[in-house]
């Protein structure tokens, strides 16, 4: 497939290394210059979606996908697939599928989890929202970049699917380092909390595969000094948009609301850069 590849940052640049290793025709843009070796590289967001069989996009935030929107939309070929895989609010997905679908575009909402390493290994996972034949067309590429990709609903859905994760993921790593924390006070060993919690009804990713104290349970970023990971700069994003969403429909969510206030206060301190799950540090 031609396949435009448009925020070619941390996340981007691995995923269309990806695409062209699978011996797909890559063109790409960033406003930082950035290039991926194999790749073509476009003056504009314009060219780079003008002329492609599907055009992917990896951008920071929901304003600069509605920007970016605005520029590629109109340069798409008709019947093309546009694939949004940026972590953005509802509204500004909704948006880009609005642009898409008037220049008679396929597009989906296709957020990721995995994090830069799901990306240079091609193992993320996909939550998409679209058309059941704008998620077929994209399914291929969803392959190569990722293990996994859950088609969750109509235009929105699969952004709705991430911040829904991630809120419980914050709640739930803040819930994690309480209980650790709260066991060292007490003077019980970290490991065998970990022995205990894991094979009980506390169990968690959060504690299971993630645990926030260094030595105890798989190799995390605890073991390396917490060094991201997942940033808590990032949770903090992916909370604030989860309570962006719930005001949007007056849904109560107390708790992420708390791990918002958490993550803003620590990502304000020393939590800056350093993986959410340094959370622990703050609360001991
Ligand atoms: P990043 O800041 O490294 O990359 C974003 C890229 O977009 C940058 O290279 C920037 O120059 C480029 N860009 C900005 N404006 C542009 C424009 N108008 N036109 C073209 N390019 C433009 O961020 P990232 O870590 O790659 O994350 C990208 C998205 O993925 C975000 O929405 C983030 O929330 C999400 N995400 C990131 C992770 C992670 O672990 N990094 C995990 C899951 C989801």
């Amino acid at each position: 497939m031609k396949i435009g590849f448009i925020g070619l940052g941390n996340m981007g640049a691995p995923m269309a290394a990806n695409l062209v290793k699978a011996g797909h025709e890559v063109t790409g843009f960033d406003v930082a210059g950035v290039i991926v070796d194999g790749a073509a590289t476009a003056k504009s967001a314009a060219e780079a979606a003008t002329g492609r069989d599907a055009v992917i996009t990896m951008l920071p935030n929901g304003e600069i996908l509605r920007t970016v929107y605005a520029q590629i939309a109109p340069a798409g070929d008709k019947g093309a697939v546009f694939i949004d895989c940026s972590t953005v609010d509802v509204d500004s997905a909704k948006a880009a599928h609005g642009m898409a679908a008037a220049h008679g575009l396929l597009s989906v909402d296709a957020p990721v989890s995995g994090g830069v390493g799901g990306a240079e290994g091609g193992t993320l996972t996909f939550m998409a929202g679209g058309s059941d034949e704008a998620f077929a067309r994209a399914a291929p590429l969803f392959e190569i970049m990722g293990k996994k990709a859950v088609h969750c609903g109509e235009a929105g859905a699969g952004q709705s699917a991430k911040i829904c994760n991630n809120m419980l993921l914050g709640i739930s790593m803040i819930g994690t380092c309480e209980a650790f924390a709260l066991a060292e006070k007490l003077g019980l060993s970290a490991e065998r909390l970990f022995d205990v919690v894991s094979t009980s009804s506390g169990s968690c990713w959060s504690v299971n595969t993630y645990c926030p104290v260094p030595g105890v349970g798989p190799q995390s970023p605890a073991d390396n000094g917490y060094k991201p990971g997942f940033a808590a700069d990032l949770m903090l994003k992916d909370l604030k948009l989860s309570q962006q969403a719930a005001q949007s429909v007056a849904a109560q969510t107390p708790m992420g609301a708390r791990a918002t206030e958490l993550y803003a206060e620590f990502v304000a301190g020393d939590g800056k850069g350093r993986d959410f799950s340094a959370m622990i540090e703050k609360l001991k």
